[in-house]
């Protein structure tokens, strides 16, 4: 039978606030060519100025990737034409790019597997070209964003690999906060290599590229597909007819790959050094800088479990995205009990978003969950009248307390009112009170729930409890 290779290569746009080469600013989804200046627009004479940032923001990747960091990179002109790119070359790393030998760790139905990262290097984002019926407009908005093109080997062996890789890749990139790596609106994009073997030939087959891959699922289905198209060629004796390289396009709505172009070999592209950009040499004191990063999903999984106690699978859950451990955080920070804001977080508040709110658009802020969580912690409320604070908290903007004072939900922890209450309770069970006082230490939860009872859900549980060891000991 046969086994599937695929390498990917990853688009990501680096979160800069501007372009690569040029101060312009790279906000997304404003008016067409609104972002543009002599230098993205191609204007004779104009010259490249490289962002420090997106230098930067690729070594801290690099670094989380276990990668060798090249101090000295050189940047290329790459050359191609077309209308979304003024200048008729993509201005790209080739020989020495700044990122190179590095590895992802991932984690596929229970079992970790290393995927080697050949290569990540810097070059600058294209713009768009919209087509309409009857003309072609170029948007050059775009246009020279900072790009990190992050290269695998092709070490993955399945469509579900590729899709684990893929999260992977995306959480580094989310905690580093070097990347928005939103899919949809096209900063974080994949192609994937493909192709198929007999189960163990070592050497490598004829690769298909497929682009146009904007969401997980379609990763998957695209290459699910083209693994079947391969196979399918090489079991009718059909392989070297049908299968060859070549750049295929996902058909979103057919769900197939269909042929879009033949492949481009890299000497097609005719890459030189960019005479206009000095090679890169990062400085000792940026570098220092940039190595320093910030704390990735799988190392707050492992200190959530250790130092606060959480499960392992509510850890992950938490660390599902930067958004959520943040939040998170700022609950524990605040001094609630890692227990409580795990459950309030992954099964109140996330049980709650629902129609595309998520964490980040959430009503209720990490501020106010802090506030309501601190009413169950001092006995203001008990957790069940908490549910209601938070339901009514989801559709209005109000705050905690005045929550709690208008819905009459505050529990009676005044000593008086439960005492009153606990003596007509024995009163009235004398008869249990005699059992209970004979060894019949169960009835003292008959007691606990009929003063609960009574009190309408207003009594605080613990306050009870406490009281009724008083009295009876
Ligand atoms: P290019 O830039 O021309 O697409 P690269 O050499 O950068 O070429 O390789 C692109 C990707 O293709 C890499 O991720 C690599 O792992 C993958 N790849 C190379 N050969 C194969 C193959 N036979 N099957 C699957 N993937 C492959
Ligand atoms: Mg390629
Ligand atoms: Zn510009």
């Amino acid at each position: 039978m046969f086994e599937v290779v695929i390498g990917l290569e990853v688009h990501t746009q680096l979160n800069t606030k501007t372009k690569i080469f040029c101060s312009c600013s790279t906000s997304f989804g404003d008016e067409a060519n609104t972002h543009v200046c002599p230098t993205c627009l191609a204007l004779p004479g104009a010259l490249p100025v490289l962002n420090k940032e997106a230098v930067k923001k690729a070594i801290s990747f690099g670094t989380a990737i276990n990668a060798k960091i090249n101090k000295k990179s050189v940047f290329n002109r790459k050359n191609y034409f077309y209308p979304d790119l003024p200048k008729a070359y993509q201005i790209s790393q080739f020989e020495i790019p700044i990122v190179e030998g590095g590895e992802l760790i991932i984690d596929v139905n229970g079992t970790k597997k290393r995927i080697g990262v050949t290569r990540a290097h810097l070059e600058e984002d294209a713009g768009k070209n919209i087509h309409e019926e009857n003309e072609s407009l170029v948007d050059l908005n775009r246009a020279g964003t900072p790009l990190l093109e992050i290269v695998s080997e092709p070490d993955l062996r399945s469509s579900d690999e590729a899709v684990a890789y893929l999260k992977k890749l995306h959480s580094i990139l989310r905690f580093l906060n070097i990347s928005d790596a939103n899919m949809q609106e096209g900063s974080f994009r994949c192609d994937a290599n493909v192709s198929i073997r007999p189960k163990g030939d070592t050497k490598l087959y004829t690769r298909v590229e497929i682009k146009n891959l904007n969401s997980f699922k379609f990763i998957q289905k695209a290459i699910d597909y083209e693994v079947e198209r391969q196979s399918a060629a090489w079991e009718d004796g059909k392989y070297d007819e049908e299968v060859y390289q070549e750049t295929r396009l996902f058909d979103t709505t057919n769900l197939v790959t269909r042929s879009m172009r033949g492949k481009e070999d890299s000497a097609e592209y005719r890459y030189f050094p960019d005479p206009d950009l000095l090679p890169v040499e990062v400085p000792e004191e940026m570098y220092n800088e940039a190595i320093k990063i910030p704390e990735l999903a799988e190392q707050k999984v492992a200190r959530y479990v250790s130092e606060l106690g959480v499960k392992e699978s509510d850890a992950l859950n938490l660390t599902q995205s930067v958004e959520m451990a943040r939040y998170f955080e700022e609950l524990i920070a605040a001094g609630i009990q890692p227990k409580l804001a795990t459950t309030w977080l992954i099964v109140e508040l996330l049980g709650r978003l629902n129609n595309g709110v998520t964490i980040e658009t959430s009503p209720v802020s990490s501020a106010k969950m802090i506030n309501l969580l601190k009413r169950i912690e001092d006995g203001t409320i008990s957790g069940k009248a908490a549910k209601e604070v938070l339901d009514y908290l989801m559709e209005h903007d109000a705050d905690v307390d005045s929550v709690i004072e208008k819905l009459g939900l505050k529990q009676v922890s005044d000593d008086s009112a439960i005492i009153a209450i606990i003596d007509q309770i024995l009163a009235a069970n004398a008869d249990k009170v005699e059992e209970y006082k004979n060894g019949k230490d169960k009835m003292f939860g008959f007691f606990v729930g009929q003063v609960m009872k009574e009190g309408k859900g207003a009594f605080n549980p613990g306050k009870v409890n406490e009281l009724l060891k008083a009295k009876i000991g």
